[in-house]
């Protein structure tokens, strides 16, 4: 392991002192004003000429980082992407020098306000993600602390270990951010918090200085010494107060950890440190210590099966009454979730379908609540775990229980409830649930008396919250709903966490079980522990840190109630300026107005996850704040709340920074299922777009894209001509120059258009359809413009698969869905186009008696099911929820109406594996099975729905030269690889640009699954 302290000093530029007051006397920050915008130009110019090649100092890019996971908002001095760790050291060396405040940040996932601050802002989670050493022998590992605690124990996975702390956030935050909250989960009941599994820190001191913090590191030190010594001289007096004071429970991360310092001293031989671990101290410091560069892990065997028992109860006083009785079985989890977040969970997409993984209520009343009980078993056979299924049961005889074994649905019951916080946020009103008194805890067996006491409190403010979270060690997620924007509720807000504070002091509780103190706790300190220990707290941080420049303020030093209801990220005044529900292009109506549509985002940061689903593919390649969900949803709300605008209240539709984090997204719709408050920014993005060429006109390229039904119409007319132009190279140079597109990305070719190949179809059949075909039911199918004039074998294959099940197709030219204008962000042209089509669809509808509208394509179908029914257009609403209603593709179709065809041809046995790659847009708004469905009618076993996530082309926004190495790279992602191992199998994607960069990404020709399905009919 590399030694901290090695690390030379290093020269400072030579420009003139920067003199920022840190805190005023109050102990106060002095906000955002304190620093000027020449003065961060020349501490920016400062960072580069020391070797910070990602220095961010400008409004656009620092304001990225001025808000977290909680309700707070603070503008940082600028923010250093650290490409390495060691690159800290250099940063808080010249902070020291020029004495700025600096503020160490991972995930950004806190909920309290520990991470935004008036401070030069390290973030370790882009680069410093490297798992140093793994010893399985003696269970330890060294890591760096951008590290994700998935990514960690998924390296650990072969070698059955694990680190196991085991926060919700387990996906996207960092191990830095872990240590800096000392973080525990659901398993925290075996397990403790964070600060029981670390041995060792690499730090910088504020100093500048680096030191290596392990049990023993005092007596080699003399720094560590010293501090030690002035640690133990002023907390040896308050000895009795610390054990009086300090909860006796495994959660707890109020303060500092003088708990752990006085059991340290106590095993220490007398007259030396020599059992004193610093480190223990860092954990939970909340970034006010010192800066981690580096940690060394304990790590602890994982369990070869687990089983999941989910209870059923009327109510939470129920649940929490029979909590003791499941502790009684030796649980490794007990996690409570609330009929609350039951309903919401109901209402979304994605998460509805795990709530059929619940039991059953027996009493014919609605699930007032569940217990989650988890058992971890090391019978090969689950034997362990249904002896204790069966053990549960029977000290339960009367409540309904659903046992889960398989490891797929126990993940999605799990992910569930991990999405319990984010969903709240869903709720309709202006009053939203809001985090400050959420992880208060207390001894398990006192939690039915504190839970009543605490619903008292919520109802003599006139509010009341949803439940949920860690029972098993009495630490329940609590966030009462109130509004951010009047003041009465931000009064009531400081009324209840003080009566909160008083309610946990007189049982024994922590004010704080996880989540740490932050802006919003701090000021309570000394009504928790008393004036004598934060006094001490304060004084030993100064030991650390004499000029309070480390994350000033949070954790110990705030006195002021009024910090917990400033800063805030919602502005109380805030409206959105200059525009309002009449000029937007959508309506905003499910997300309760465009205001409250900008503001979705809670930054919990999900979109964060690089290892499951598809949100957010370009975050996934690129890992950079900025173009990850949270960086969009933010740099919008910013731009529209007029907080980029020069008087600072209108919106600002022009702003090239927002622009350019717009340019990246690819308009995949996945956060609209996969983010929990299903902040949309597919839609914000057309919106913000559209809004800006109100003034700026719609630029030659995104016309160009807009048009691609006329283009392909033109394109297929003379296809022999055009497709030989598309591979002739000063052909494709003019293309690049004129319309940016790239010219190694191959062109779709064009073919005979599919509508004249129906035409003569028609006109050629010699026979005189007979009345049974007269009268076999008509379905439209809705002919887009790929499978029209480039892929028309596909729709040839629809036709005759259609047909040979009994249907009378009718494809007439009916324009097109407009997908390509509104991605582009041309809404005043779009509501047209879809508009005449939507009417010619309807009146083909009418004059077929069709039974259904039936599409090839998922983005084209997607327009028609989603955005055709947001956009203000000029079509009735009733007819579109009607088209919305009878659309399907056209397997969707034949899947789901299979009892009710008119024919049923059978299917030849299949003689191929087929892997199914599903398109963006139907994963998020119907599913692959949508797809996958007919195809194991047709296959059986043989067809795998591969799980990929995005393939990176989304229409245009692969073919473009700025974005066509970012769109192969998050098809190296995860599509590329996937249909590069299955050499042996057919390929299926129904998306058509993802079959186009399958082709140009792995050589391999993929079919729509109605071409397989036309294949295989007999
Ligand atoms: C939906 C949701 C669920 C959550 N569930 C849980 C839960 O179950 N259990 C739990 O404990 N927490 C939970 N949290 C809180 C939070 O996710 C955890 O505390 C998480 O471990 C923080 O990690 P992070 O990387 O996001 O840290 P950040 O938020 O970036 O930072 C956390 C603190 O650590 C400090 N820090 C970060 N890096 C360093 C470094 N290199 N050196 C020194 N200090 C550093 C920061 O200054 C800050 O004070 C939840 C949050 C959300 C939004
Ligand atoms: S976009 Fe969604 S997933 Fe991402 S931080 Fe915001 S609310 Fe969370
Ligand atoms: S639409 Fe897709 S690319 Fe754009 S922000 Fe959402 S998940 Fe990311």
């Amino acid at each position: 392991m590399p030694q901290a302290a090695t690390v030379p000093m290093m020269s400072l530029p030579s420009s003139s002192p920067i003199s920022l007051p840190v805190l005023s006397p109050s102990g106060r920050s002095n906000g955002p004003q304190a620093i000027g915008e020449s003065e961060r130009t020349r501490i920016a110019d400062d960072l580069r000429a020391l070797g910070m090649k990602d220095v961010r100092f400008a409004k656009s890019d620092r304001m990225l980082y001025s808000t977290e996971a909680s309700i707070y908002q603070v503008d940082p001095i600028g923010v250093v992407v650290l490409d390495r760790p060691r690159d800290a050291v250099t940063v808080v060396r010249y902070c020291a020098e020029k004495k700025l405040p600096v503020l160490p940040r991972g995930g950004g996932t806190s909920l309290n306000g520990q991470t935004v601050n008036v401070a030069v802002v390290l973030d370790f989670s882009a680069h410093c993600r490297g798992i140093i050493a793994i010893d399985a022998e003696a269970k330890r590992c060294h890591v760096e602390p951008g590290v994700v605690l998935d990514q960690l124990n998924d390296a650990l996975k072969s070698k059955r270990l694990m680190f196991a702390p085991d926060p919700n956030t387990g996906g996207h935050n960092n191990i830095g951010g872990m240590i800096g909250n000392n973080s525990a989960g659901a398993h925290s009941i075996l397990y403790g918090r964070t600060s029981e599994h670390v041995l060792g820190l690499d730090v910088v001191f504020a100093d500048g200085s680096t030191h290596r913090l392990d049990e023993g590191s005092c007596e080699r030190d003399p720094a560590q010494r010293a501090i030690a010594r002035a640690m133990a001289d002023i907390a040896l007096p308050l000895r009795d107060e610390i054990r009086a004071r300090f909860p006796k429970i495994v959660r707890h991360v109020d303060g500092y950890n003088l708990d752990l310092f006085l059991e340290q001293l106590d095993r220490s031989t007398p007259g030396t440190f020599d059992r004193v671990n610093l480190a223990t101290y860092v954990c939970g410091s909340e970034g006010t210590l010192a800066t981690i560069l580096e940690a060394e892990l304990n790590l602890v065997a994982a369990p070869s099966k687990t089983g999941l028992a989910i209870v059923g109860f009327d109510s939470v006083d129920a649940s929490l009454d029979a909590l003791a009785t499941m502790l009684s079985t030796t649980p490794a989890a007990v996690e409570l979730v609330d009929d609350t977040i039951i309903d919401l969970a109901r209402k979304n997409t994605e998460y509805a379908r795990y709530v059929e993984l619940m039991p059953q209520p027996t009493s014919g009343r609605a699930l007032g609540a569940v217990m989650y009980v988890e058992y971890f078993g090391f019978a090969a056979d689950g034997s362990d775990i249904r002896a204790k299924f069966g053990e549960l049961k029977s000290k339960l005889p009367h409540a309904p229980i659903q046992c889960h074994l398989d490891p797929s649905a126990m993940k999605n019951a799990w992910t569930l409830r991990r999405a319990c916080e984010p969903l709240l946020h869903g709720l309709p009103g202006a009053r939203k649930p809001i985090g400050f008194v959420e992880d208060t805890a207390v001894a398990p067996e006192r939690l039915p008396g504190f839970i009543r006491e605490f619903k008292a409190i919520l109802a003599n403010h006139g509010t009341f919250a949803a439940f949920f979270a860690h029972a098993s060690v009495g630490c329940l997620h609590i966030r009462p709903l109130l509004s951010l924007k009047s003041d009465t509720d931000r009064e009531d807000m400081k009324a209840i966490s003080t009566e909160i504070a008083d309610l946990v002091v007189r049982h024994g509780g922590a004010l704080s079980g996880e989540h740490g103190m932050g802006r919003s706790r701090t000021h309570l300190a000394e009504r928790y522990f008393g004036a004598p220990l934060v006094d001490a707290m304060r004084r030993i941080a100064a030991v650390w840190d004499p000029d309070g420049r480390m994350n000033p303020g949070t954790k110990i030093r705030w006195t002021d109630p009024n910090t917990m209801v400033e800063s805030l990220r919602v502005k109380p005044a805030a409206t959105v300026l200059g525009i309002d529900g009449s000029n937007v292009y959508f309506d905003y109506e499910k997300e309760h107005g465009f205001g409250s549509a900008v503001e979705m985002c809670n930054g919990a940061g999900l979109c964060r996850r690089l290892t499951a689903g598809t949100m957010c593919p370009s975050y996934q390649v690129l890992r950079d704040e900025r173009h990850s969900t949270r960086g969009r949803g933010n740099h919008l709300r910013l731009a529209i709340t007029g907080q980029f605008s020069d008087d600072g209240k209108s919106p600002r539709w022009d702003d090239p920074d927002v622009y350019e984090t717009l340019r990246l997204c690819l308009s995949c719709k996945a956060c609209k299922s996969e983010c929990p408050s299903n902040v949309d920014i597919a839609k914000l993005k057309a919106e913000y777009q559209a809004q800006r060429y109100r003034t700026t006109g719609v630029p030659l390229q995104a016309r160009a894209f807009g048009a691609v039904r006329t283009l392909n119409r033109m394109g297929s007319l003379v296809h022999p001509i055009a497709n030989a132009l598309s591979r002739f190279p000063p052909f494709r140079w003019l293309q690049e120059k004129t319309l940016g597109l790239d010219r190694r990305r191959s062109m779709p070719p064009f073919g005979r258009s599919a509508l004249r190949w129906m035409a003569s179809r028609e006109s050629t059949s010699s026979i005189a359809p007979d009345n049974a075909q007269v009268r076999a039911p008509a379905v439209v199918l809705f002919a887009d413009c790929f499978a029209t004039f480039s892929e028309p074998h596909v729709a040839h294959a629809a036709v005759e698969t259609l047909e040979a099940f009994g249907y009378r197709v009718v494809m007439p030219d009916l324009g097109c869905c407009g997908r390509a204008q509104i991605s582009m962000g041309d809404l005043e042209r779009a509501k047209l186009t879809c508009a005449g089509t939507a009417n010619a669809l309807l009146a083909a509808v009418e004059r077929e008696r069709a039974v259904a509208v039936v599409a090839l394509e998922p983005s084209c179908l997607s327009a028609l099911k989603d955005d055709w029914q947001e956009l203000k257009m000029d079509v009735g609403r009733s007819a579109l929820v009607r088209l919305r209603d009878m659309s399907f593709l056209v397997e969707e179709f034949l899947d789901r109406r299979w009892d009710a065809h008119p024919k049923r041809p059978s299917f030849l046995a299949p003689t191929e594996d087929v892997v199914l790659h599903g398109h963006c847009h139907q994963k998020a708004l119907w599913g692959s099975d949508s797809s996958a469905a007919l195809l194991r009618r047709a296959l059986g076993e043989r067809i795998t729905v591969l799980s990929t996530g995005c393939c990176g082309m989304a229409g245009s926004f692969g073919f473009t030269t700025d974005r066509f190495d970012l769109s192969m790279q998050i098809g190296e992602q995860s599509v590329f690889p996937a249909v590069r191992a299955a050499a042996d199998a057919t390929v299926c994607a129904p998306g058509t640009s993802c079959r186009h960069q399958i082709l140009d990404g792995t050589a391999r020709h993929a079919l729509h699954p109605i071409e397989i399905v036309r294949r295989l009919l007999s």
